[in-house]
């Protein structure tokens, strides 16, 4: 006669299995499937390496500070930033670009040392939440979860940890990049040891910089990490509170030049929600896509081809497009979900901004006479948005 598992053992038997997986990515015990139906919670073992890698940025009070070491911060939160936006983003997510399978390995052991996992298990959750944009399965999503969640909370829970390689069959054929995504610890402990052994040079070779191996672990790899990971996590938080829509996109992405800045392009968020196949997010001149630019340059050296633009019909669309009616529409479905924070309950800020945007756009935009139909995946969606009803010309801004 079968009893039931006591809790007790289920527990403790958790916690080794939480230890493993900051080494094996894929070691779940009862499978993946299994994990993934579990409900939110916080598995503070298996996150660990996340608080330490926060903790480790107080350690800046020991080794203290010198300008190449900041500097050193400065430039591998852009170079990696770069990595997260043009290679996991527009590369392994969207395949807004083609490379060769060499070229996709180094782009992936470049994105690897983000410490934001593998490209895979990053692609995944994703694709995910763009066929679920501010829908309860929406892993981040910050009216359905709350600010704190979508930021951060969301990466700390259980069941968000395993990949589903079933939903990207295009990139786990390649054992090389699921090796990467099983092991995603070794190119991040790997370009650790290299910040240190660059300040340890330093230190060696020239002294009067002020720096030594553990000063530039703890700015080149603890800080920069950190906030690297904070900038991007605004794209799952404040790219669906803060900004302008240009698209009724059936969710609440928003356009934030404030954000396109932070995160090299990535703030252009309703653009890219309505178009996810373009390699740029910028549609505009004057939308500045510090990502596009270098995939563009990235492109002349051969590593990279084939960067697919916005089709003429978006841009049609993005000419007729009507600020206000999108903004209501996002509303309207915040108040279809019944567990929508309000802007002004979670950010202040982002609500003014919200209600400054829908004021200018009323003062801009003639309205248009019917808004696109809302659908989710968009990108196949360029040939309907052609044929809608033309509208008088408008200004975008
Ligand atoms: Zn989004
Ligand atoms: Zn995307």
């Amino acid at each position: 006669m079968s009893s039931p598992k006591p809790k007790r053992t289920t527990f403790s038997f958790r916690t080794p299995a939480a230890l493993l997986q900051w080494i094996d990515s894929d070691y779940t015990p009862d499978g993946p499937e299994k994990m993934r139906d579990e409900p939110d919670r916080v598995d503070w073992i298996r996150c660990l390496p996340f608080l330490i890698l926060h903790l480790g940025c107080l350690a800046a009070f020991w080794v203290g500070v010198s300008p190449v070491a900041v500097w050193t911060a400065v430039a591998l939160y852009f170079v990696r930033m770069f990595a997260v936006t043009g290679i996991y983003h527009r590369y392994f997510s969207h395949k807004t670009y083609s490379t060769s399978r060499v070229g996709q390995f180094l782009l992936a052991l470049w994105g690897g040392t983000t410490v934001q996992r593998g490209a895979l298990w990053w692609a995944y959750h994703h694709r995910h939440h763009h066929q679920h944009s501010d829908e309860p399965e929406d892993a981040h999503s910050p009216h359905v979860h709350g600010f704190w969640w979508s930021h951060i909370g969301w990466i700390t829970s259980r069941r968000n940890f395993p990949t589903d390689y079933s939903t990207i069959k295009d990139l786990a054929k390649f054992p090389e990049l699921v090796w990467l995504n099983r092991f995603d610890t070794v190119v991040p402990v790997v370009f650790a040891f290299a910040v240190f052994g660059f300040g340890a040079l330093l230190e060696a070779h020239a002294p009067g910089l002020g720096t030594n191996g553990w000063q530039m672990l703890v700015w080149g790899f603890f800080i920069s990490t950190t906030f690297l990971f904070h900038g991007t996590a605004c794209i799952n938080s404040m790219a669906h509170l803060m900004g302008r829509r240009r698209f009724d996109t059936g969710d609440d992405s928003r356009n934030s030049f404030i954000l396109a800045l932070i995160c090299l392009g990535e703030g252009w968020h309703n653009n890219h929600h309505r178009y996810q196949s373009a390699t740029r997010n910028g549609f505009y001149w004057w939308e500045i896509d510090l990502t596009y630019y270098g995939l563009k340059a990235l492109s002349w050296t051969r590593l990279i081809w084939g960067l697919k633009p916005v089709p003429k019909s978006i841009m049609e669309e993005a000419a007729r497009a009507d600020h206000l009616a999108s903004i209501a529409a996002a509303q309207h479905a915040a108040l279809a979900h019944g567990e929508y924070s309000s802007l002004k309950k979670v950010v202040p800020a982002a609500a003014a901004i919200a209600v400054a945007t829908a004021a200018a756009s009323q003062m801009l935009i003639p309205k248009k006479a019917e808004g696109p139909a809302m659908h989710k995946d968009l990108s196949a969606q360029t040939e309907h948005g052609s044929k809608a009803k033309p509208n008088p010309p408008t200004r975008i801004f």
